[in-house]
């Protein structure tokens, strides 16, 4: 059978339920054997520190941990420079079986700023596209992205097996309002994030953590 892989990147700053939420529940629906969770590296040309990758990343494997079939993946971490997501499919294909199929999971806000995104036109020569709605974005869907992805849309998420990558799937979940933004606005006005965030990772915060959440600039995804 078909290996195939899900790929959910994101700053996690910090990771959340809504996160989790979205690896888990389309790793079931779209029967995914693994998604790979992947801290974006240290965004260049910040004015101010925010969060480290390091520290970021350590969160992510503290959330996912124990959970079945979430992979941490520390790839854009350690590479130096900034971490396209057109490099990081390259890097993980070239470890793939050449059929397998690769499926790159996108919250609505980052699936409509897609076209600007390094290289966009050729990620499905990488990977499928899936695009999940989210409960609190607002932005419009890029009329260039649901363009050029016309005759590439699929509704069967069979489909997403049946070739390597090249299609586009649209995903709705029972949406969790939850953002990182949210998480560090509540800690900034000094409540409690206790539901929005995994336990563990609360548990682990430090003064210097939320010194940094808190003064946190909003980092670049792609
Ligand atoms: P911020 O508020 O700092 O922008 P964020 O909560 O959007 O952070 P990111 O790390 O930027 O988190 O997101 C990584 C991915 O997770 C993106 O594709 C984003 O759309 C998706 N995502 C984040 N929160 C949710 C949610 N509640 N429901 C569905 N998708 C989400």
């Amino acid at each position: 059978m078909t290996t195939a892989v899900g790929i959910f990147g994101g700053t996690f700053s910090p990771i959340h339920h809504g996160h989790l939420r979205l690896a888990i529940e389309l790793r079931e629906r779209l029967g995914l054997d693994r998604v790979h969770v992947i801290p974006a590296g240290e965004p260049p040309h910040r004015d101010r520190p925010g969060v480290s990758a390091r520290r970021r990343l350590q969160w992510v494997q503290l959330a996912c941990a124990g959970e079945p079939g979430l992979v941490v993946d520390d790839r854009e971490v350690r590479r130096d420079g900034r971490s396209y997501t057109y490099d990081t499919l390259a890097s993980l294909r070239a470890e793939l079986p050449d059929d397998a199929s690769l499926v790159l999971l996108l919250g609505d806000d980052a699936a409509n700023q897609f076209h600007t995104w390094h290289r966009w036109q050729e990620i499905p020569q990488l990977a499928h596209l899936v695009f999940v709605e989210r409960a609190d974005a607002t932005a419009a869907r890029s009329p260039q992205v649901d363009a050029w992805w016309r005759d590439k849309r699929v509704t069967d998420p069979k489909a997403l097996k049946s070739r390597r990558a090249g299609l586009l799937m649209s995903a709705a979940l029972p949406p969790l309002a939850i953002s990182s933004t949210r998480v560090r606005g509540l800690l900034k006005a000094g409540r409690s994030i206790r539901g929005l965030v995994p336990q563990a990772v609360i548990d682990s915060f430090t003064t210097e953590d939320i010194d940094f959440l808190t003064h946190d600039e909003d980092p670049a995804k792609d």
